[in-house]
């Protein structure tokens, strides 16, 4: 790469978000997609993420190659609200998938359809941004320099665009994760709700009959130790006769959409994308599928004058932030537990005769 190496598209964080964005390019277009690590070679390390896939996310994906796929693929969600006393049991239409394995099919697939169209640099961090109507002048390890028509800031919680344009960030959950071992296999998904412990939830969620994973998301200033702030969560687990023993904890953030306004698709020739534009739902966590849907809607625009591309943006993503829109107002009756108690009334007649009351 010479050091004022010019592309129509730079792309930076090769995550779903990125490589979906990647794939749906129009074609002929120069693209450099950077990452800061690489998820071709990193797809030994779990990545910190309960690998749940929504309806929306498996719809705007390929079939899944079956060693993507963690066991059970299909699993049942267990409701436990430790305020109320209810716990329920009831199908959802959530695969379960092996996260690291899917960065990496999603980028192979993209970097295929690419072909001589993309240049991949992995362990490239991009560390400075400067955009105007020419378009974006993008720095690298703060060394070189490239320029760019478009820029897809697709780095995550990082939210490099916004930080480098001054743009507000979203605020955050300070998200614990812990690979489990399990005496005997537990299938189902489990979702822990109790306002003492996390303004969240905690989950388990089985990977093969012998290992799970079990997390947990905080107040963004929450400092204790790891395993102090786990250990409510797997107290309650155990009683539920799961017999588990954590692994190493491990912590990220996670963004927390609280208001329609922490969204931040872009300005001019710089577009954000997946959780770098804060698309995340705030009342499940999942992110994946905006990931995926926001990608494939900035490449679209691609083509578009910078004046209008934002805009258009924001059109084609209508459908995902009504969707978040209502999300927030979930995650509000969520963490109140007067309102889960109203919720969980309402539990049997949404999922009538799916629907399992259990007795812990
Ligand atoms: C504990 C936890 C559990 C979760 N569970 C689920 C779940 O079950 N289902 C679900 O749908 N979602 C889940 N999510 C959310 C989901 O993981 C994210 O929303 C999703 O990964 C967002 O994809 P992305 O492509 O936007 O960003 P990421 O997947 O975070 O990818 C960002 C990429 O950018 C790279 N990068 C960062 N900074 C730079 C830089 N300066 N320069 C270059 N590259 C950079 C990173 O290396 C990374 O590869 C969970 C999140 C957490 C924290």
């Amino acid at each position: 790469m010479s050091s004022q190496a010019s592309y129509d598209v730079v792309i930076a964080g090769a995550g779903p978000a990125g490589a979906w964005a990647l794939k749906h390019l129009p074609e002929g277009m120069s693209i450099l997609l950077v990452d800061a690590a690489d998820p071709l070679r990193s797809f030994r390390d779990n990545k910190l993420c309960g690998g749940m896939l929504t309806a929306q996310a498996q719809a705007l994906l390929p079939e899944l190659p079956l060693e993507i796929r963690a066991e059970p693929f299909k699993t049942k969600m267990e409701y436990h609200d430790v305020d109320t006393g209810v716990y329920t049991r009831f199908p959802v239409d959530y695969a379960n998938c092996r996260r690291n394995l899917l960065d990496e099919w999603l980028l192979r697939q993209a970097l295929e359809a690419k072909g001589g169209d993309v240049e991949y640099s992995p362990d490239t961090r991009v560390s400075g941004l400067q955009a105007d109507e020419e378009g974006v002048l993008v720095r690298l390890d703060e060394k070189r320099e490239v320029k760019a028509r478009r820029f897809f800031d697709c780095t995550g919680w990082r939210q490099f665009a916004r930080r480098a344009l001054g743009a507000s960030l979203t605020p955050y959950f300070h998200a614990l994760q812990a690979e489990c071992s399990l005496a005997q296999p537990c299938p189902h998904y489990i979702a822990v709700f109790s306002s003492k412990w996390s303004p969240f939830f905690g989950w388990y969620i089985p990977k093969n009959e012998s290992t799970g994973e079990i997390g947990a998301a905080f107040e963004s200033e929450r400092r204790d130790a790891p395993d102090m702030l786990l250990e409510p969560l797997v107290r309650h687990l155990r009683r539920r006769d799961l017999k588990l023993q954590p692994g190493r904890i491990r912590g990220c953030r996670l963004t927390r959409l609280r208001k329609a306004s922490h969204i931040w698709l872009g300005r001019g020739a710089v577009m954000a994308c997946g959780e770098a534009a804060g698309l995340v739902s705030p009342s499940s966590g999942d992110g994946i599928s905006y990931a995926l849907a926001s990608g494939k809607a900035a490449a679209q625009t691609a083509c578009l004058p910078v004046e209008t591309a934002v805009a258009a943006y924001r059109r084609t993503l209508k459908p995902q932030i009504s969707e978040l829109g209502r999300n927030i107002v979930k995650a509000w009756l969520l963490s109140d537990r007067r309102a889960r108690r109203i919720a969980s009334a309402l539990l049997p007649f949404v999922h009538r005769e799916r629907f399992e009351r259990l007795s812990l």
